[in-house]
């Protein structure tokens, strides 16, 4: 099988230590297995996203010693690996889904759902929505007058897979409950649709990413299996996390990739420094990712069972 896999970074701020964990560790690992990795960007919010963020991401990328093989500014068999380009591959599946019925306008307000989400029965987390938009009628629906958003008609269904660190997955998606949305109210196309196409359209065979992420693999097998695509082989990454187990994220001081080669760091401290928390390597060690490539056997990332690494930044 010919190995393909993608890192689908959101430009929405300049990439930090937890962007760069999950891809140098899928270059790593893409590499040794001779793959080809294509660099999608997930830039579908155009209020959140910047253009002068995924050319900054690119630049830090490149100045790691990260490369990939297909991305922005060209156009494959598949189109384009932008998102905000491939609006109308995604409208076409979900057009073709409404025609079939498979998904259906939800009219609730976010004051409902957040009412729903925050009355769970006791010991159980809740749910994200009770399904009351499932099954309206042509006259109830005729008779909302909120901009629907659109949600995908789920059926109950067990879907198990093996994660490649996390192991063994089980999980029973419920007709109702685990409608997801699809096409949000306000028009944007939801996350779930737009990375499921992808993975598919693009022939992703291993999906990297953080464990943040491991419970929408459920649903994305749903919607993969029902587009006829073959699903992907997961691997979700420990969570880098704070000392007060809180996830790195941009609003954190000094862990943009812009923040340390401004004080200095070197490229080689970065790689070596995520290869420590891998597992694979003393701390303190300097290496660049094309010596890393031919000297670090991915094998030797033994710490990537664990379901969160602490972490210091490399500025304190
Ligand atoms: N764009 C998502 C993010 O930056 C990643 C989605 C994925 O890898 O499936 O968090």
């Amino acid at each position: 099988m010919k190995i393909r896999t993608r890192f689908a970074p959101s430009p929405t701020g300049y990439i930090h230590l937890g962007n760069v964990w999950v891809a140098f560790l899928n270059w790593l690992w893409t590499r040794q297995h001779q793959g080809t990795i294509v660099l999608r960007m997930e830039d579908i919010d155009r209020q959140r996203c910047h253009a002068a963020y995924a050319e900054a991401l690119m630049e830090d990328l490149d100045w790691l010693g990260i490369d990939w093989d297909e991305g922005p500014g060209a156009i494959y068999s598949y189109g384009s690996a932008v998102q905000s380009e491939r609006m109308d591959f995604y409208r076409a599946i979900f057009e073709q889904w409404k025609e079939a019925g498979d998904v259906y306008p939800c009219f609730c307000t976010r004051a409902r759902l957040r009412q729903i989400a925050s009355a769970p029965h006791p010991g159980e987390e809740g749910p994200g929505y009770d399904g009351r938009c499932r099954n309206l009628s042509p006259e109830e629906r005729a008779r909302e007058t909120k901009t629907p958003s659109w949600r995908f008609r789920m059926e109950t269904e067990s879907i198990s897979f093996t994660d490649l660190f996390c192991g063994m997955q089980e999980k029973t998606l419920h007709a109702g409950t685990d409608d997801l949305v699809l096409v949000r109210a306000d028009d944007m196309i939801a996350y779930q649709l737009a990375a499921s196409a992808d993975d598919g359209a693009m022939g992703i065979t291993h999906v990297f990413r953080g464990r943040d992420l491991l419970s929408s693999a459920p649903a994305q097998i749903c919607l993969l299996q029902k587009m006829q695509r073959i699903p992907p082989v997961y691997a979700h990454l420990p969570l880098l996390v704070d000392s007060s187990h809180v996830r790195l994220s941009k609003r954190q001081h000094g862990i943009t990739i812009r923040d340390m080669r401004e004080a200095g760091i070197t490229a080689e401290q970065i790689i070596g420094r995520l290869l420590f928390w891998a597992g694979a390597v003393p701390e303190g060690e300097r290496i660049s990712a094309g010596e890393a490539l031919k000297e670090i056997p991915f094998s030797s990332c033994r710490a990537l069972q664990e379901p969160e690494i602490v972490v210091e930044s490399l500025l304190s």
